[in-house]
């Protein structure tokens, strides 16, 4: 319940005190995204390297309230009236709360549960970012917070405001992950005695096949050099608001409707799913200059030539250049797109019919992750506001230091006298991926 803390365990007398308004309608607290556009619009520059502030002191328990408190009662004493104190909570909302500490005094003490940020409590944009690239959302959080005894409630407007918020932070992280890898592609590609802005990239898509036929894609490339992905474009030929005014179009009502709904609809793709990949794929190549500075000149891609095809005819780069394909051998593998794939489809919801922006908040998390570890993760609670406390510090760099163990022992592979010994580890290779990728990416953690 959060209608105006009438469950809070509030004792009578208190009640008399006229609630001041503080001047923020609590509803409307997570749908300010102000803050968080300000701090995303910095990242790429400020830190290529995603790194975050670190606060020593900062750590989370879970703790039984009426335990911890009830026994801290019977220990204190109000330092100023001399006494008795109770606790109490109040101004629950998700996760977070005041405790309230009540004496004698004619003004009991208030003490925030966790850090705020623009007055909204910051415990929930970090629950719902955490539970979101876990593969949960609005459902599986009720869920979680009623089991646990944590929360009755769980209010929508707080988690939506939430998503809108996170999926503008996610997105500005997320571009600057993608240009850091076309930095090092350009460097790696030069090395390799190549022109630095023709770039070899490997590309493929995949399709959502849950609940709804292959309605949403997501189409990646990945740089030859880094293994890194480089662009990623979601595509969406069903949206759910849209369907229900099926039959309907053509009346006043629905042209008022579409109005104010088609900023929000989730498709930006029309035609089959088969042309989603064709379409993704031009999208891609069509701003590969803008974003990294440089053109996909060869494309390494499967029997499917239906797309490398389109993208002849479409001439993304006018007749500057024509790009040529690289058939899947040896080193040309789309091995790397593949496990992309699995990766973004694990994390998304599996039975409830995700919408555009929860596939974009997943798959930007998941190109992050696949590119630079936990560390963009840490940076994108950053940009929202929360703060970082050792333990996930730790985590991700413990990760990170996992990661470079594996890629070196990958690159000693490399060699030609090694080739033999690497062709009989490919198959092992998914095995050994989400081995190296931890828990984020483990079997089984979305269901
Ligand atoms: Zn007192
Ligand atoms: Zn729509």
């Amino acid at each position: 319940m959060d209608r105006k803390g009438a469950r809070d365990t509030k004792p009578r007398r208190d009640r008399k005190r006229p609630a001041k308004f503080k001047g923020t309608n609590r509803h409307c607290i997570e749908t300010d995204i102000s803050f968080a556009s300000t701090s995303a619009a910095k990242i790429g520059r400020k830190s290529p390297e995603f790194e975050v502030k670190i606060d020593q002191t900062f750590s989370y328990v879970l703790i039984e309230f009426a335990l911890v408190f009830g026994a801290l009662q019977q220990l204190l004493k109000c330092k100023n009236c001399d006494s008795d104190v109770r606790f109490y909570k109040k101004s629950i909302r998700g996760l977070g709360f005041k405790i309230c500490v009540d004496c004698l005094c004619s003004d009991p003490a208030e003490i925030n549960s966790c850090p705020l940020i623009n007055n909204a409590y910051e415990i929930n944009r970090r629950f719902c970012f955490v539970m979101r690239i876990l593969g949960i959302g609005i459902h599986g959080i009720r869920n979680f917070v009623a089991l646990m005894d944590l929360s009755s409630t769980f209010n929508s407007t707080t988690y939506y405001g939430i998503m809108k918020m996170l999926h503008i932070v996610v997105k500005s992280v997320y571009t600057a992950v993608i240009q850091k890898a076309g930095s090092e592609e350009k460097k790696k590609n030069l090395e390799a005695e190549n022109r630095a802005d023709i770039l070899t990239v490997s590309g493929d898509g995949s399709w959502s096949k849950r609940g709804f036929t292959s309605r949403m894609g997501i189409v990646s490339v990945i740089g030859k050099y880094t293994n890194k992905v480089m662009d990623v474009a979601v595509r969406s030929s069903f949206c759910k608001a849209c369907s229900l005014w099926k039959g309907r179009e053509n009346t006043v009502e629905y042209d008022a409707w579409y109005a104010t709904h088609e900023p929000e609809c989730n498709v930006n793709h029309e035609g089959s799913a088969g042309k989603m990949e064709v379409d993704g794929m031009l999208e891609i190549f069509q701003r590969s200059e803008e974003i990294h500075n440089a053109k996909y000149g060869f494309y390494i891609g499967d029997g499917d030539t239906k797309t490398f095809k389109m993208l002849l005819e479409a001439k993304p780069y006018g007749d500057k250049l024509t790009i040529k394909k690289k058939e899947c051998t040896g080193a040309n593998t789309q091995n790397n797109n593949e496990s992309f794939n699995h990766c973004v489809w694990q994390l998304a919801p599996k039975h409830i019919f995700c919408g555009k922006q929860t596939v974009e908040i997943t798959t930007y998390c998941a190109a992050c992750t696949f590119n630079e570890g936990f560390d963009p993760l840490l940076k994108i609670m950053e940009t929202m506001g929360c703060t970082i406390g050792p333990i996930a510090a730790d985590f991700a760099a413990k990760y990170k230091a996992e990661r470079i163990k594996t890629a070196d022992r990958r690159s000693s592979l490399d060699s030609k006298e090694a080739r033999t010994a690497r062709r009989t580890e490919i198959s092992a290779e998914n095995e050994e991926f989400e081995e190296a990728e931890g828990v984020l990416y483990g079997p089984g953690i979305a269901d």
